[in-house]
């Protein structure tokens, strides 16, 4: 029996083979947990059945974070699906190229609230649709930080805006959901090498330098970060709500 038997996981964010996001869902699924996966678009789908197939895992369809209705209609499935929810996975960010280089000096209005809208924002509107799916027994809200919210890292820039957001949602929601027992709480995970993270200018040298100053000395695993995802969803965390934690090496403990 797995720490996540018979737990229906909601993930949102598996692009590929490569997303933490399917790293979290594959654990869960070795745990026993069942998992609704959604896409962002037509362009993704073609990458996202293949991984569902292989975990056994239920595509719910389409949903870009920034469309009510695709929302509420993601919701209304999980409940035809399941009749409820266990765990929702959050694992979306977004920030143009262009402000992932140079100076943050730069950053437009527009790209600002649109890379806030949905990196952040996304997690208040996800977790307001999915707190009647919770039943009695509550549940697990998951998402994914980097350092960048509490340090000034080169070329993270707005996103590192966004994740300080971020975390600061996390708390603010946990403590709105504690009554209900739902949980949430944030892993921030060391760099590693996704379709996201390609994104960030200057990728190699954070993985360089993250793998030389941790204290485990290496940069952190992908696998990592999913059983710590497992451990969220169980019962084993049920004392932990509002939480950041890193998923990391170590590396953000050092000064030096
Ligand atoms: P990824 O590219 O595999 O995943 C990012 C996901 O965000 C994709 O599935 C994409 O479809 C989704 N997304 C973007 N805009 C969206 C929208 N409007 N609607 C719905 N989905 C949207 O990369 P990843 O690294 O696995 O990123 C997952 C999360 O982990 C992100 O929040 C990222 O910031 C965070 N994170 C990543 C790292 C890292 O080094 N890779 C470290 C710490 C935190």
């Amino acid at each position: 029996m797995g720490i996540a038997d018979g737990k229906r996981a909601l993930v949102i964010g598996v692009a590929n083979d490569h997303s933490l996001a399917w790293s979290i869902t594959q654990e869960l699924h070795r745990h026993g947990a069942q998992i609704a996966l959604t896409y962002q678009g037509e362009a993704l789908k073609k990458r996202v059945e293949p991984l569902a197939q292989q975990v056994g895992a239920h595509i719910i369809g389409e949903l870009d974070v920034t469309v009510d209705e695709q929302i509420e209609s993601t919701m209304v499935k999980v409940k035809a699906l399941w009749g409820g929810l266990d765990m929702l996975v959050h694992a979306v960010a977004f920030a143009e190229r262009e402000d992932l280089r140079d100076r943050f000096l730069n950053v437009s209005r527009k790209n600002f609230s649109r890379s806030l809208e949905i990196s952040a924002y996304s997690l208040v509107a996800l977790a307001r649709a999915a707190e009647p799916l919770m039943e009695a027994a509550g549940g697990s809200i998951l998402t994914l930080t980097y350092l960048g919210a509490v340090r000034a890292l080169p070329n993270y820039n707005v996103m590192g805006v966004a994740k300080a957001a971020l975390e600061c949602t996390v708390r603010y929601l946990a403590q709105d959901l504690g009554r209900r027992k739902i949980r949430v709480n944030a892993i921030s995970a060391g760099p590693i090498k996704t379709l996201a993270a390609r994104g960030i200018s200057g990728l190699g040298d954070m993985l360089r330098s993250h793998a030389e100053r941790a204290p485990l000395q290496r940069n952190v695993e992908v696998g990592e970060v999913g059983s710590t995802g497992v451990f969220l969803a169980s019962d084993a965390s049920s004392g932990i709500t509002g939480e950041t934690i890193y998923v990391d090496c170590g590396y953000n403990i050092m000064g030096f």
